[in-house]
């Protein structure tokens, strides 16, 4: 598919992200993967990588046509709202292909006992209301809006440390993939009541929502922001490899 001329530009942060720059790479196109660079230690994606912000949709327009870049693929995660925004407006503006390659959501079977929520804000005011012993799962965004709670009691399992703690917690600092009996033994061994995470997908953290259902715990389940308008939207990477072939015009 590659033929040396401007690149792809991944946005990334994801696994899918990770592994679509392989894929891409090993058909011999040249691939930027950009992060945002809120890891410390991220894996290192293959092909060219760029970290930080661009500056907004502006920056990212200005980014596109500096690099000559073909097309780009917003592979970020389904809550990285701000970045699919600008990603939609910048390529727009500067005429460039843009694709969603964005997992599906987990979805609820016989056995789960789940409850959605439009918002973080709407889950942490479910959780100040019912009280109880809560995995929260959410990563660091939005933790700050469960710190003022002391009627429940907090398992916190993030990436990198969180600038916000609820007074009665623990914190566990962890990045998947997750296994079923760590997850049991954790929902075990802290009495948890109550599991909150994002309507993320995919299989990397699955494995605390089969927990929960073996264990007959209760799971709120906070819903996508909604995704940008006007923007093509794939779920797997094969799609992604596929879009990007009718685009560039060239057989792999
Ligand atoms: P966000 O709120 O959508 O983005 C905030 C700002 O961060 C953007 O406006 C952009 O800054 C910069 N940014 C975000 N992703 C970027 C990327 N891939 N490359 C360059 N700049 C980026 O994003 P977020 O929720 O903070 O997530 C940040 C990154 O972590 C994303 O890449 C995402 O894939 C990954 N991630 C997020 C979550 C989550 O739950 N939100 C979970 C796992 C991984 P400028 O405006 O200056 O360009």
């Amino acid at each position: 598919m590659g033929d040396g001329n401007g690149p792809v530009l991944v946005l990334g942060g994801t696994a899918e992200g990770f592994d679509l720059a392989q894929r891409l790479v090993g058909e011999g196109v040249r691939v930027i993967t950009s992060l945002a660079g809120r890891v410390t230690k991220p894996r290192k994606p293959a092909g060219e990588v760029r970290v930080g912000g661009f500056g907004g949709s502006k920056g990212l327009a200005e980014f596109l046509v500096g690099e000559g870049v073909l097309a780009v693929i917003d592979a970020t995660h389904p809550f990285a709202a701000q970045i699919s925004a600008n990603a939609a407006v910048a390529a727009r503006l500067v005429g460039v292909p843009l694709l969603r390659l964005e997992r599906p959501p987990w979805r609820p079977q016989p056995g789960d006992r789940w409850t959605y929520f439009a918002s973080v804000g709407e889950a942490a005011a479910f959780v100040s209301e019912r009280g109880g012993r809560v995995f929260l799962t959410i990563g660091r965004g939005g933790l700050e809006l469960f710190a003022g709670i002391e009627r429940a009691w907090f398992l916190v399992r993030c990436v990198e440390p969180p600038t916000h703690l609820p007074p009665k917690s623990k914190l566990v600092l962890d990045r998947g993939p997750f296994t079923l009996a760590g997850e049991e033994g954790l929902i075990r061994k802290h009495r948890i009541d109550l599991l909150v995470t994002k309507e993320s997908g995919g299989s990397q953290t699955e494995a605390k929502l089969t927990a929960a259902r073996r264990l007959g715990v209760e799971v709120a389940v906070i819903r996508r922001p909604g995704p940008p308008t006007g923007v093509e939207r794939v779920e797997r990477t094969e799609e992604a490899v596929a879009w990007l072939r009718a685009r560039l015009g060239a057989a792999a």
